[in-house]
């Protein structure tokens, strides 16, 4: 599964969009995506900012929505009226979901009643399925499997959800607020932590995070530490100075947190899928018998490789496809792997 951030930023900002993201997942590697949107920030940017990174926003079919605040639902009622708009056309396949908590439900729907055209209105409760949630409520989305969670915001009723990735490793989102008691519970252990950060501790006095109930870098990361987060990804934040933004929070945040940190870019994409901490885990603790076998069976595979490109080739060559892309294609896989097999011979190893 990956993350793609829409947008980084907390409401008020003009250098990046506000807190909003999509999870996307592919069942094989040449299937296509499929979307999990959470939250769409102020408004119609969100279709802009779906533009940006590639993604139809018609193939969006799971939405969630944190609270009512405006940095975080205006945008899904533009989604709303364009998903509305589309099926009158006939040209959104499908039905969307949207979750949210009761307030949120009902929210959209007013909203929808007064803005939207009769027209457009007419699909609600049809193939636009609002799906109000409960505290501690699962639902299976985007073939994973979702908990929402009430995270007993004091300002908006907000809640946050937990995302298996696999049977052992999860996505926990805490919303805009910070990780309290009764979200703990959900963020210790994950995999990921999804945590805001309204600005830098040094400058708390200048930004006030704790009068909005916001946390600084230093909070979340020690927060994070403390329930035992592997990967920490911060976001809503402040962006009065975002080319630097980045190298900023990591120097503060590294101080008190050990795991992974990221401080994602408005568009930014990241593979939330376990091989770079497999990696250097690996690296570190594998003794010569196991570098021995991860060997021979990568020398395997460049084999096997080889063969079956091969194989292709032979079979296109009989059809008389030696012109088209994917033979040329395949050439050019050729010549890697058989550049990689030229190696091991110059070694010796083969
Ligand atoms: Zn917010």
């Amino acid at each position: 599964m990956k993350i793609t951030m829409l947008g980084t930023g907390r409401a008020v900002v003009t250098e990046c969009y506000n807190t909003c993201f999509v999870l996307r997942e592919r069942d094989a590697p040449l299937s296509s995506e499929k979307y999990f949107l959470i939250d769409g920030g102020s408004g119609g940017t969100i279709l802009t900012q779906l533009k940006r990174v590639s993604i139809n926003w018609k193939d969006i079919k799971d939405i969630f929505v944190t609270h009512r605040h405006m940095d975080h639902i205006l945008g899904i009622i533009w989604m709303l009226r364009m998903i509305c708009q589309a099926m009158k056309q006939k040209e959104y396949e499908g039905s969307v979901r949207i979750y949210g908590h009761d307030e949120v439900i009902h929210i959209l729907k007013k909203t929808a009643d007064m803005l939207l055209t009769k027209k457009e209105t007419c699909f609600i409760g049809k193939n636009v399925k609002l799906i109000e949630v409960k505290d501690g409520e699962e639902k299976e989305i985007i073939d994973h499997k979702v908990c929402f969670f009430d995270i007993h915001s004091s300002k908006a009723k907000q809640f946050g959800f937990r995302i298996m990735l696999d049977d052992s490793n999860w996505l926990t989102c805490c919303g805009d607020e910070p990780c309290n008691e009764t979200v703990e519970k959900y963020a210790a252990n994950s995999k990921w932590l999804l945590h805001e950060a309204f600005c830098l501790d040094g400058d708390a006095e200048r930004f006030r995070p704790y009068e909005k109930h916001h946390s600084t870098v230093k909070d979340a990361c020690e927060k994070a530490e403390e329930v035992s987060v592997r990967n920490l990804l911060l976001y809503h934040t402040e962006d009065t100075d975002i080319l630097r933004r980045k190298e900023r929070y990591k120097e503060e945040g590294k101080k008190y947190f050990s795991g992974r940190l990221f401080i994602p870019d408005d568009l930014e994409t990241i593979d939330l899928s376990d091989h770079d901490i497999l990696f250097t885990e690996r690296e570190n603790t594998m003794n010569d018998q196991q570098r021995l076998e991860a060997f021979e069976k990568m020398l395997d595979n460049v084999r096997k490789e080889y063969d079956s490109i091969q194989r292709q080739m032979d079979d296109l060559k009989e059809k008389g496809k030696t012109k088209s892309a994917t033979y040329r294609q395949l050439m050019g896989r050729k010549m890697t792997y058989q550049s990689l097999i030229s190696m091991y011979e110059v070694y010796g190893l083969l």
